[in-house]
């Protein structure tokens, strides 16, 4: 139990693929129970020297497997966002060479404001070792949300 008690408390008992409190105490043979994921993403899966896989916590439900699943970290419901872009994608270009991504398009600045927090407070988690800062742009009549690192 103590690797998964330490990568546990790194998360913040938090599940990194759907950013939901995951109990400790419950049965790790529970789909709500704590597991350890092991993500391995294309770049490392091309690259053998890149080290071992980047262990996260994870709900037993949530787990990916052995790159069985492909991992999926969805935008929030409440948002409303037109062509999201895939988190992850996103996420793992800007980890490599930084610059900026235009994540989704919104209707209004309100809503494109709101997604914006959003995104930055969900990557805080998601990547912490990842600084960026989004920003809302308006273009052809919506709002672009942008996310580039600082
Ligand atoms: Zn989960």
């Amino acid at each position: 139990m103590a690797r998964m008690d330490v990568i546990g408390e790194r998360d913040g008992w938090r599940c990194w693929l759907c950013d939901e409190v995951v109990d400790p105490d419950m049965s790790v043979n529970d789909g709500r129970g704590p597991s350890i994921d092991s993500l391995i993403t294309e770049r490392r899966a091309k690259k053998k020297s890149a080290g071992p896989p980047v262990e996260r916590l994870a709900h037993r439900a949530c787990n990916t497997g052995k790159g069985k699943v492909k991992p999926v970290v969805p935008w929030a419901e409440h948002l409303f966002v037109i062509d999201p872009a895939v988190i992850l994608t996103s996420v793992e270009r800007l980890s490599r060479k930084g610059g900026r991504e235009v994540m989704a398009r919104c209707p209004d600045e309100p809503d494109a404001r709101q997604a914006a927090e959003w995104l930055v407070d969900r990557l805080s988690r998601l990547e912490p070792d990842l600084a960026v800062e989004a920003d809302v742009e308006p273009g052809g009549g919506q709002f672009l949300l942008v996310l580039r690192t600082v």
